[in-house]
């Protein structure tokens, strides 16, 4: 029996409709893993502009380095010497100087793993390192906002595997985001209590689609999910961003984060394509009661082969239209291995 049901998004104020088919059976065909294990890239590539030593486009050359290594895009999307003096457009348009910082920061020396394969420790310095960055570039007057991203997968458009995130750090504020902090506001000021935190209680009573969880952070798929494996991953304290988490809180949303990206490789034992995002609060030094930082995986897969395309209800229409059930997927998610599959082969 198809279903049709409208979910409320309430962070992003929108409905998305699901249309799933219930004989959509989960995958159980060949482990594509496998193949490309034999074919997997080395740990090193020489002309690879991420790794350690080697020149980027900008002729400047890597460090030797051995942990986390951040630096400025050779090909930033928003540059700090943008012009100001905007020509002013014609009747009801309107326009704004957009000015910012880019950064890339590589999570290992090693070409050939991704953030799944690291160990808790790595991802945790990862994330202190993403931390520092937020701090840094956010405390900047002319910074309002501090976006940080990975893309990963061809089918997101990433050219280079080495396994690496972006920051973008801009005068604006990106729409998701103040989407969200509007929202938060609101809830806030109407219950007295963050939204994130009544989502979050709401996972745990109906507890379907809790894919992980420890003393402080956890991992789920949402009830409005718009991707089939849509997550997220969240301190269960509200904190603004990370800077707001304690030693142990930062562990353990490291562990969180890696358990549910271990599942997505371990799904179709393939490196496990997404566009991941840290949502923190602005950095325009406005107050953001209730809102709850927390980090957003959008995987565009349904199937190993099958993208979600945006089409007609999405792009021509502005809602989600999902194929598949919350509940069901978060359940293969929940029934695969923890163990990454490269390291049980090991
Ligand atoms: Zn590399
Ligand atoms: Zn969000």
């Amino acid at each position: 029996m198809p279903r049709w049901e409208q979910r409320w998004h309430p962070l992003r104020e929108e409905w998305v409709v699901i249309a799933a088919h219930r004989q959509d059976r989960p995958w159980h065909g060949e482990r594509l893993g496998e193949a490309s294990l034999a074919q997997a890239p080395p740990d090193y590539v020489a002309d690879c502009f991420f790794c350690p030593g080697n020149a980027r486009v900008s002729g400047a050359r890597n460090p030797d380095y051995r942990d986390v290594f951040v630096f400025d895009n050779d090909h930033p999307c928003v540059g700090q010497d943008a012009s100001r003096e905007l020509e002013p457009p014609v009747g009801v348009f309107t326009n704004r100087p957009a000015t910012g910082l880019a950064r890339v920061v590589c999570y290992s020396p090693k070409h050939n793993v991704t953030l799944a394969e690291l160990d808790v420790a790595e991802v945790e310095r990862v994330l202190l390192t993403l931390r520092e960055q937020y701090d840094e570039l956010g405390s900047r007057p002319d910074v309002n906002h501090v976006l940080i991203f990975e893309n990963k997968g061809e089918v997101v458009g990433v050219s280079n595997p080495h396994p690496h995130c972006q920051i973008y750090a801009t005068n604006f504020v990106f729409k998701t985001i103040e989407t969200e902090a509007r929202a938060s506001r609101k809830y806030f000021d109407e219950t007295g209590r963050a939204l994130f935190q009544d989502i979050l209680r709401s996972e745990h009573e109906d507890g379907r689609r809790i894919i992980f969880e420890n003393s402080s952070a956890v991992a789920f798929l949402p009830y409005f999910a718009r991707y089939a494996y849509e997550c997220y991953v969240a301190p269960k304290a509200t904190h603004a961003g990370l800077a707001g988490l304690s030693a142990s809180e930062l562990r353990d949303l490291a562990e969180a984060l890696r358990a549910l990206l271990v599942r997505y490789d371990n799904l179709w034992r393939m490196p496990f394509p997404y566009v991941m995002a840290l949502h923190q609060a602005p950095t325009d030094r406005a107050d953001y009661p209730g809102f709850h930082f927390h980090i957003e995986c959008h995987p565009p897969l349904r199937k190993p082969n099958l993208l979600k395309y945006l089409a007609g209800p999405e792009i021509g229409g502005g809602n989600f239209l999902s194929d598949t059930l919350p509940e069901e997927k978060a359940s293969e998610l929940k029934n695969v291995p923890d163990v990454h599959y490269k390291a049980a082969h090991a």
